[in-house]
Order: structure tokens, then C-alpha cells, then sequence
């Protein structure tokens, strides 16, 4: 057994919490093998224990919550694309194909699939290691960089791969897609993926999710309707990347399916946040992607909360958005998304869990659910959103076992 002793903050955030966060001070926590047994005083847990073996961790000067769960990720990929963001920097009207011959998806595709199965694999867990120490603990991955058979399976595989190289828990979705093939064209490609990936992804259990990118010039809300649904024949949860540069029907798509999250909302309306909200869609908002884009229509928070839905914050981890800390992510979506940094931390774990759908056993600190936690060297957890680039943590308890010595 274990015990957090006499946390400065302890944070919950559970499910019926207040105050969003179940800020609590003094207390300290007992875990069981990989589960939370018990929250309250020290005095309690030790008679509760009544003699049995335990080992603590004084956490009188440290902040304790959640670890994150970082709900939308792309991190299996190839070569970084480092020379198209840096050319971006310096001037907006830059045509960076000139500078730089492969940009965008077509270059993540390009380089992945010419890297190795060891190339994807390490570069996936350097970064995953890094995510751990800054107290990231779940974490879902999508292919998508290969618009096609063999390298989106590789993908799936690889991502399953990971689960057993990484103490994280890892949930993965098939962004087949994430595009189509141009020379297929969109319907056939939309058969091809549900006649020829499908049934192996569903063989082989390569995913929790499917996905799809509803946009202009991308698919359309007919499109992702007949794709996710074939899906769900094949036991993939949809989820959505949509209404990021323009609103053509994804919110109600994904309404309609009941999908488990969708990602992006730039675009979206208040009539369609509320239709979200009534079928339990959790939205994924993305300030990292918002900043390093310079999106011109930046998400607006305030109205999809005050109609009811439940709002998670991620990564968006990708090579044109290199983004690894939620720290960082948060306190992008407080400054420049005017979102409260209570909301943020919620958004960062339960909500988090909840776009998974595995907020039963993840997300908060709580009795019952696994111990994922995140123990940070801190004065307040305010400074999560306050010391930009600071990480703060110092040790993550992942189902129960200290991670760090
Ligand atoms: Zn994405």
C-alpha cells in the first residue's frame, strides 16, 4: 500500500465536485495495488490500514491531481517538419513550398512511411517519456499518415506495440480517414477502407476508435455519416476532426452517431454546441494547434459550456504541431481562449477521460478508480497555468507504482 501523506492541495476533480476541481487541503490519500482505497486524514488511513505494511510519500509541500489524459494525438509519425514551421515564422505571406518541397500532410505521409517500424517506435516513446514526466498518463494516438492500407495497419500495430513499451495507457483510433486517395477518389476510397482495412483492423483489435476530417475540401458530413457508421459495424467508437476551417454538417454527424468526442470546433455554432451537448458528444478544443497555426477563427469556449457541454483540452500532438506538455496547452486555453483555470484542469483529466469514454476507471482522483497521479513541487495548482514552461512535476503514479525514483 501507499500513501500520499497530507497533500498542500489535493485536487479530485470529481465527478460532482463543486468548485470543478474538489480542491481539498491536508488530506492524503491511500491506494490499493492499482486503485485509490481511500481519501481523507492521515490519522484515518493509518487506523483504517490497522497495521498493515505501507510505504508513504510526505506530500506536505506538493500539489496532488490527476495525471493528465491527453485525448487526440497523432504522435507516430516520421521526420519532424521543423523547416515548414520555422519558415512560417517570419513572414505569413512566405509561400513555404518554395522553401521547403514537401509541407503539410503530404509530408507526414511522405516521411512515414519511409521510416522504419524501431524509427516509429522510438521516436514515439521518447516522446511519450516525455509527456510522462510532465504528468501525462493516458493517451490516445491515431494513424492517418498513410491513406492507404499497409501503412495505416503499420500505424495501428505499431500504436499497439506501444501499449506494452510504455506505462501509459494508450487508446488508438484509425484516421484512415484523414484524407483520401486522390486517385481513387473519395467514395471509392470510403469502400476501399470499409471492404479492405476494416475487417482486419476489427480482426486484429487495432482500435478503439474510427475517424474521420469533415471539413471543405475534405470529407463532407454525407461522407463521414456512411464511413463511421461502417464503423460501428466494425466496433470502432466514432470520433470526428471538424468544424476547423468551415461548419458543413460534422457537429450533427456526430450528434446522430453519438460519437465519443469531436475534435477542432473552430466553426461551430451555438444551436449545434447544444445539439452536442443533449447526445453527450464531448468536445476536444485544441489551443495548441490554434497558436501554431495562427488560427484566424480561434475556439470560443464560453458558449459550448454555457450550453451544456462537457469540454476536454489535448495536444493535438503532430509533426506541424509539435506540442508534447498539457501544461502548456492549458494555459494556452486560459490566456488566449478566456477559459478559467479551474475549468482547464478539469478539462485536462476528467473530461479528458470522458472523450475516451473510460471515465469509470480514469480521470480523477477517487475511490475506486485507478491511481494516475501526478505530484508536483507547487505552492498552488493555480501556477499550472501561471508558470508558462515550468514543469512542475515530480513524481507520477501510474496504477499505483511510483514511477520515478
Ligand atoms: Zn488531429
Amino acid at each position: 500500500m501507499l500513501i500520499l501523506k497530507n497533500c498542500r492541495e489535493l485536487l479530485t476533480v470529481k465527478e460532482d465536485a463543486k468548485d470543478l476541481i474538489g480542491l481539498m487541503e491536508n488530506a492524503s490519500v491511500l491506494i490499493k495495488g492499482e486503485r485509490i482505497e481511500k481519501i481523507g486524514s492521515y490519522e484515518d488511513l493509518i487506523k483504517f490500514i490497522d497495521g498493515e505494511d505501507f510505504e508513504e510519500i510526505d506530500c506536505s509541500g506538493k500539489v496532488v491531481m490527476p495525471g493528465y489524459v491527453d485525448s487526440h494525438t497523432h504522435l507516430l509519425f516520421g521526420k519532424s517538419r521543423v523547416d515548414e514551421y520555422v519558415a512560417s515564422l517570419t513572414n505569413s505571406s512566405v509561400d513555404v513550398k518554395k522553401i521547403v518541397k514537401l509541407v503539410g500532410l503530404e509530408a507526414s505521409i511522405y516521411y512515414t512511411k519511409k521510416a522504419t517500424n524501431e524509427e516509429l517506435l522510438s521516436s514515439s516513446l521518447e516522446k511519450l517519456n516525455r509527456m510522462l514526466l510532465s504528468g501525462t498518463t493516458t493517451v490516445e494516438i491515431k494513424s492517418g499518415y498513410g491513406i492507404d492500407k499497409d501503412t495505416e495497419l503499420r500505424q495501428l500495430r505499431l500504436i499497439n506495440k506501444l501499449k506494452e513499451k510504455t506505462p501509459q495507457t494508450i487508446l488508438s483510433t484509425y484516421l484512415g480517414a484523414h484524407f483520401f486517395d486522390v486517385n481513387m477518389g473519395k467514395e471509392k476510397y470510403i469502400d476501399f477502407m470499409v471492404s479492405e482495412v476494416l475487417p482486419i483492423i476489427y480482426e486484429e483489435k487495432l482500435a478503439n476508435f474510427s475517424d474521420i476530417w469533415v471539413d471543405d475540401g475534405y470529407y463532407t458530413a454525407e461522407d463521414a455519416d456512411r464511413f463511421l457508421g461502417s464503423c460501428l459495424d466494425f466496433g470502432l467508437v466514432p470520433t470526428l476532426h471538424s468544424e476547423c476551417y468551415s461548419a458543413i454538417g460534422g457537429a450533427k454527424v456526430a450528434a446522430k452517431l453519438k460519437a465519443a468526442n469531436i475534435g477542432h470546433l473552430n466553426y461551430l455554432t451555438r444551436e449545434n454546441a447544444s445539439i452536442l451537448a443533449k447526445n453527450n458528444v464531448v468536445g476536444i478544443v485544441i489551443p495548441t494547434t490554434d497558436f501554431s497555426v495562427k488560427h484566424p477563427k480561434p475556439f470560443d469556449p464560453s458558449y459550448m459550456i454555457e450550453e451544456g457541454m462537457t469540454l476536454a483540452i489535448a495536444t493535438n500532438l503532430n509533426p506541424g504541431n509539435w506540442f508534447e506538455s498539457m501544461d502548456l496547452a492549458m494555459a494556452l486555453a486560459c490566456r488566449n481562449h478566456k477559459m478559467s483555470e479551474k475549468y482547464a484542469i478539469r478539462a485536462a483529466t476528467l473530461n479528458g477521460a470522458k472523450a475516451l469514454r473510460i471515465e469509470k476507471d480514469f480521470g480523477s482522483i477517487e475511490v475506486g478508480k485507478y491511481a494516475d497521479i501526478q505530484i508536483r513541487d507547487s505552492d498552488s495548482y493555480k501556477n499550472v497555468v501561471y508558470k508558462i514552461g515550468v514543469n512542475e512535476v515530480v513524481q507520477v503514479i501510474k496504477k499505483g507504482k511510483k514511477l520515478f525514483k
